[in-house]
């Protein structure tokens, strides 16, 4: 599919449900925000329904306060738009309001995608699912506002790590300029994002980079989050978000790898981070998870050194 087909498709419906995935991040939010301004100005109805709370990070961004988590009773959307989601289990307890016969659009750039819409425009090439709702309001012909650009360009530096990953293209930058001269300001947007943690996540970081350990081969870097080290921080399960970057930075290193352990139960959401040679989509495939070759994630029943074990077999494997 391309923008202009999904143009097509949106044209046929007035009613619209927007959603995309548990633990929204700045991709998720920024592409359902600007998703929605944009068909509010095709004079189309567009209601915002996510599993998870934004995060406090992120609620600068005009939209967000209308993200909601429950679905209004009288709300008889005609078709759900689904962003930045691979498959239907990442929207998590939305899949509750989703009906049966439900035309979905699926809007997302994850190779992992395995096309459950009606309508499926899916672009790995693509940096983001907020540069897939840039080309929409091209598509559309429709003006970008300083609101829907702040949108937009949340969404494109979230997902390419402030325009450093691989899947930054020389289209990625042009976008970023347009939305720089529409009055966004690049260093507001970082510093509002990634500077305002706070010292329990900072003291966290500490804690977790004490658990950082590395393969004799130097390819493979993890380390954890855990329960106890969150409780002792008094942290938040939000600010272990950058932790990754940290055993992906060291010189050597293919696979970086971040064990958390997030609800009560015995589970363990695993981040995966390449710097190229090996597809960790693929690793984290192998656990029911995926995402992109370069960053992906999965969750994985079990206690911690279980998980770690499995996981760390898994990823040996890959490297030879
Ligand atoms: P993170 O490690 O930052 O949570 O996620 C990195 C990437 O992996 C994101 O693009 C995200 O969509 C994907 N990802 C993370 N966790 C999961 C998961 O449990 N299932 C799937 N399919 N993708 C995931
Ligand atoms: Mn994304």
């Amino acid at each position: 599919m391309s923008a202009r087909r999904v143009k097509a498709a949106i044209k046929k419906f007035n009613k619209f449900l927007i959603t995309s995935h548990i633990n929204p991040e700045g991709d998720a939010v920024g592409s359902q925000v600007a998703m929605a301004f944009l068909l509010r100005k095709l004079g189309k109805e567009a209601f915002m329904l996510d599993d998870s709370p934004v995060p406090g990070s992120l609620q600068f961004i005009k939209g967000t306060e209308e993200i909601s988590k429950e679905m209004p009773h009288d709300f008889d959307y005609q078709a759900v738009i689904i962003l930045d989601s691979p498959d239907l289990a990442r929207i998590g307890r939305i899949n509750e309001y989703i009906k049966k016969d439900a035309v979905i659009i699926n809007i997302d750039h994850h190779v992992s995608n395995i096309n459950f819409g009606k309508f499926n425009w899916v672009e790995p090439e693509f940096s983001s699912a907020g540069e897939m709702v840039y080309d929409l309001f091209k598509a559309f012909k429709v003006k970008i506002t300083l609101d829907e650009a702040i949108a937009l360009y949340a969404a494109i530096m979230t997902d390419t790590g402030s325009f450093r990953y691989s899947n930054t293209s020389s289209k990625t930058h042009r976008i970023a300029a347009e939305l720089i001269d529409i009055g966004v300001e690049p260093y507001d947007m970082h510093s509002r994002i990634y500077e305002t943690s706070s010292i329990q996540d900072i003291n966290l970081l500490g804690e977790s980079l004490q658990t950082m350990k590395l393969t004799e081969d130097g390819k493979i870097a993890w380390l954890w989050v855990k329960k106890e080290m969150l409780k002792k921080t008094k942290a938040s399960l939000e600010g272990t978000e950058g932790i990754i970057s940290f055993p992906r930075s060291i010189g050597g290193v293919e696979i970086a790898i971040l064990f958390r352990e997030t609800g009560t139960e015995d589970r363990v959401k695993v981040s995966f981070r390449s710097k190229g040679k090996v597809d960790v989509n693929k690793l984290a495939a192998e656990f029911k998870g995926g995402g992109h070759p370069t960053a992906s994630g999965c969750t994985v029943f079990g206690k911690i050194e279980e998980v770690e074990n499995k996981v760390l077999e898994k990823a040996k494997e890959m490297l030879s």
